[in-house]
């Protein structure tokens, strides 16, 4: 079997990752970055392709050589690859569903605890030589969490840890998913989207972007939220109309937001969001620590080690 990663540096960035459970399976070739035009060029030839979060259209699948069996997407969410299209030539695609689980779920939780603690506005008015904090007693909200709801939208693997962790530092969850689950804790209960939206301190997003869920958080939906309340995402940035969040913190409708992911990454240079004394953005680092990346690596190679034995795992185009 071949194997070709067409954008391995936006994995392996370090060179710090072990590859050899995947070069033990397959004959591996890595290439950095791959243009679309070198895209055709180096499939040639090869059973299985991996890619990170690379646009894989209908343009570029429908041009597969038949050697092509199988799409890894080194990563959870897929929307870039079209999966019919895959489908429709009988190409397998599979993700990794849950190599960062504990990693994106901490940092959600670190923007909550930082914007409780209204560490951004403290550090950008010291940055600015303003010492009201200092001198004024306290200029920002600054409260602790326990007691507070967090609004989770979406209850899969990072939500449900990310609910663990608030769970240990006291919050009361509010869960909203359209496949909602039993929960045994006393202070977690499943709601509707519009009572989540107004009665939640904190939402954080924790479900994938797709035809549905896209700009899930618009006008409307900002317009239910608390004046009090922030948002937090570290699921996908189109899951947020970017520019009616814009209006609301504008407008103080909401308090405050942390991004991990925005609607461009990275975001065009003048984007308000970036001078926001309220916002933390971060560039899509939610699965970047080491340690998610060398289990992804190996989670890979378990899927192609499944798919060599005729017994692929976690498809994502088995049921179109
Ligand atoms: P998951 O599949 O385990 O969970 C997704 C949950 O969302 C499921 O429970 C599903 O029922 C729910 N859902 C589906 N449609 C919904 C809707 N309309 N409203 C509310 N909930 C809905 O996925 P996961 O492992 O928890 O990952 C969630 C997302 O996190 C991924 O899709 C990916 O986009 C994102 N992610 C981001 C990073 C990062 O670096 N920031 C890293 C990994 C994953």
């Amino acid at each position: 079997m071949k194997t070709v990663f067409l954008n391995a540096a936006k994995l392996d960035f370090d060179n710090k990752l072990d590859f050899s459970l995947l070069t033990k399976l397959t004959e591996l070739t890595n290439y950095d970055e791959s243009t679309n035009d070198e895209i055709l060029d180096r499939v040639q030839d090869q059973d299985i392709i991996i890619t990170k979060e690379m646009p894989v259209g209908r343009d570029i699948i429908s041009q597969f050589p038949p050697s092509v069996k199988l799409i890894c997407e080194a990563g959870t969410g897929y929307n870039n690859i079209d999966i019919v299209a895959a489908r429709e030539k009988n190409i397998v695609v599979c993700n990794i569903p849950s190599y960062s689980t504990e990693a994106v779920a901490q940092l959600a939780i670190t923007f909550i605890l930082n914007l409780s603690a209204s560490l951004p506005q403290q550090q950008h008015m010291l940055e600015q030589k303003n010492f009201n904090n200092f001198t004024k007693y306290l200029q920002v909200p600054h409260f602790e969490v326990q007691g507070k709801n967090l609004g989770v939208i979406g209850a899969g693997a990072i939500g449900r840890h990310t609910i663990k962790l608030a769970l240990a530092l006291g919050m009361n969850v509010l869960v909203y998913d359209p496949f909602p689950r039993n929960w045994e804790e006393p202070n977690v209960k499943n709601t509707s989207l519009e009572e989540l939206l107004q009665q939640s301190d904190f939402i954080t997003l924790h479900c994938p972007l797709t035809a549905n869920t896209k700009h899930i958080i618009n006008k409307d939906s900002l317009s239910l939220m608390k004046p009090t309340s922030y948002i937090v995402n570290t699921s996908r940035g189109p899951l947020i109309n970017e520019t009616d969040l814009i209006n609301a913190l504008n407008n103080q409708q909401i308090a405050g937001a942390a991004l991990d992911v925005q609607e461009t990454e990275p975001p065009e240079i003048d984007n308000p969001l970036f001078t926001m004394e309220n916002v933390i953005m971060t560039p899509h680092i939610g699965w970047r620590r080491y340690e998610s990346r060398q289990r992804l690596v190996n989670l890979m190679a378990d899927n192609i080690k499944s798919f060599i034995a005729g017994k692929p795992v976690n498809v994502v185009n088995g049921n179109l």
